[in-house]
């Protein structure tokens, strides 16, 4: 079981990485947006194996593919940590680096390439597609 939380500690979860759908880095400039760099790096989640503590505000926008995606965030200290998409029901998508521990994880796929900063190129190690993952 993976704990992890916000920087003030009022929101906290654990998952249970064994459950762990996917690993993604995404440039999208969402993303950018919301954590002040150059990517996120999200973890799926079926919403059974997440259990969170604590309150947190919801902000939503509409995704670039018209997709409605509902980010999680501390309302005292502003870590955002949870992603909802009303188009992927069931899930949550955590980011990475709001786990006490994520050594166990390999991030399978890097999205939005085609919008990452020359001063944060993805790794080349990665599969990568330029905008969202294909969904079949
Ligand atoms: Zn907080
Ligand atoms: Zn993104």
């Amino acid at each position: 079981m993976t704990e992890g939380g916000c920087l003030c500690g009022a929101l906290r979860y654990n998952c249970d990485e064994v459950a762990a759908v996917t690993a993604l880095h995404c440039h999208c400039k969402d993303c950018q947006r919301v954590t002040g760099s150059g990517k996120a790096t999200v973890v799926m989640f079926p919403e059974s194996a997440v259990s969170i503590r604590g309150d947190y505000k919801t902000f939503s926008s509409l995704g670039t593919d018209g997709s409605h995606v509902n980010r999680g965030f501390c309302g005292n200290c502003g870590s955002q940590l949870f992603t909802f998409v009303d188009e992927i029901p069931g899930h949550v998508f955590i980011k990475a680096g709001t786990m006490d521990s994520s050594a166990w994880l390999t991030v399978d796929l890097t999205c939005w390439a085609s919008s990452a900063p020359d001063w944060l190129t993805p790794d080349p190690a990665i599969p990568a597609v330029p905008q969202n993952p294909p969904t079949n």
